[in-house]
């Protein structure tokens, strides 16, 4: 914990903690020597962490990045930080995202954005987002492990952009209660490692079944490290052919081969399989978040929560909506909520969110159709790149920024697991992750498959 802290304030450059909690980590640390010298190891057991800002933490800061939280410090513990908790890990701080974790940069933090630790020449990069706090704390090591959510690709993209393990459980498998509501169908939390046997361990001690959230999953928690038995031989690994994107670079498409070949060398069997609807998700996630985003972040009203703006004489309670909403969302924010609420207004709502409802659930069929064919595992391209110069996209039409998440979002809208994997570095030593897609509540399969990969 002390070589963690010093580590955290010499990486001032890099932005990834925006709230330290030194006095908290030294009582966490010292109740972990306490457990230890008793002989009760917990799985976590005095292991420093940084937690993402969605999260809310007891006292402490918890702003989803966005300055219309500026003030609030929770009554209460999420789900998710308090397993940590109970398990043994100490919280270093928090970690910067986007706002409200939209964006796939994170660069649209109320905080500013993150350094990546991997440079291109001098160049800085972006670590990803909307985790990037959490991927380029774990990748400089200023912690062993971080939180990460994941809505659409926030947890895998950020990973394969700085060279680090990212885990997005099966929706269910961790409870949202006390994380901060992007879009309530699709957000998860997971794990950010160094190592994949790190995520199994950090996984184990994150889920749980949980009544204060009932879309949590009424199913034991596995031993997630006992799957990791490296025996992959005679499994199925579909090769989805959706997925070779028009224009992907060469390097990406080595590297998916390279990683079918790893895993052909490992015992298993490689196959082409079809998703005929990937087409469509993009679009559809695009429609689907943004319509539950409005929705969620209709409760920042400058009453309940955090800010409110400096009103003039004659102001009613309109404009104190206005002024505080204007004022406290940042543009991207902003800009989800105007496409929620228009494509769930009254006379767009069939032509749009019922329409991607519809198109969700066959995405989903597409993939209960391959498992159901005996596809244990899907091996694709975690991102359709390597990570970019920060402010590279930010001028950019937004659905250039959007793009990043075309390999990602499919496993939100079917409530799959999604695991990143560091597997090799571009031609400009940059690092290059795979992501390894396995059936519901199949997570410590898919940990044991991206062991063969890492
Ligand atoms: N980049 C995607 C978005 O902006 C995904 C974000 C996430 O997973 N939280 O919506």
């Amino acid at each position: 914990t002390d070589a963690c802290l010093s580590a955290v304030d010499g990486a001032g450059a890099l932005n990834a903690f925006v709230h330290h909690t030194p006095e908290i980590a030294r009582q966490q640390a010292a109740a972990a020597d306490r457990r230890l010298a008793s002989g009760d190891a917990p799985a976590m057991c005095g292991i420093p962490v940084g937690i993402k800002d969605l999260f809310c933490t007891k006292g402490v800061p918890s702003q989803a990045a966005s300055r219309i939280l500026e003030g609030f410090r929770p009554e209460y513990e999420s789900t998710v930080t308090q397993n940590l908790f109970d398990a043994g890990a100490v919280m270093l701080g928090k970690l910067n995202m986007d706002e409200f974790a939209m964006g796939s940069s994170n660069e649209t933090s109320v905080y500013g954005n993150v350094v990546n630790p991997w440079k291109l020449d001098d160049r800085q990069l972006t670590p990803g987002g909307s985790s990037g706090g959490s991927a380029a704390a774990v990748a400089a090591d200023l912690c062993l492990a971080a939180t990460g959510t994941d809505t659409g690709g926030s947890i895998r993209q950020p990973a394969a952009f700085t060279g680090t393990v990212g885990l997005k459980p099966t929706y269910g498998r961790v409870s949202r209660w006390g994380t901060i509501a992007f879009a309530s169908s699709l957000d998860q939390a997971g794990p950010m490692t160094k190592t994949v046997r790190d995520a199994a361990i950090m996984l184990g001690a994150m889920a749980s079944v949980d009544p204060k959230d009932s879309t949590s999953a009424d199913r034991p928690v596995p031993d997630y490290e006992a799957a990791l038995t490296g025996d992959i031989r005679g499994k199925r690994i579909g090769i989805p052919r959706e997925y070779r994107m028009d224009g992907m670079p060469v390097e990406i498409d080595a590297l998916w081969k390279q990683g079918a070949e790893m895993l052909r060398d490992a015992g298993a069997e490689i196959v082409d399989i079809s998703l005929p609807h990937t087409k469509y998700a993009l679009p559809t996630y695009y429609v689907i978040a943004p319509a539950e985003a409005s929705s969620n972040l209709a409760r920042y009203d400058g009453v309940r929560y955090g800010r409110r703006a400096r009103l003039s004489q004659g102001d009613g309670i309109t404009e104190m909506y206005e002024k505080t909403r204007a004022e406290g969302f940042g543009h991207e924010v902003q800009r989800r909520v105007m496409i929620g609420t228009y494509v769930l207004s009254a006379g767009f709502y069939d032509a749009y969110y019922n329409r991607a409802r519809k198109v969700r659930a066959l995405i989903k069929r597409d993939f209960d159709q391959v498992f159901a064919q005996g596809i244990d595992t899907i091996l694709t391209p975690a991102t359709p790149s390597a990570a970019f110069p920060l402010g590279a996209m930010t001028d950019a039409d937004p659905v250039q920024m959007y793009l990043n998440d075309v390999f990602t979002v499919t496993v939100n809208l079917a409530g799959l697991p999604g695991l990143a994997v560091p597997v090799g570095l571009d031609a400009q030593g940059l690092p290059l992750g795979l992501q390894l897609i396995g059936r519901p509540w199949d997570e410590g399969n898919l940990l044991n498959h991206g062991a063969v990969l890492e």
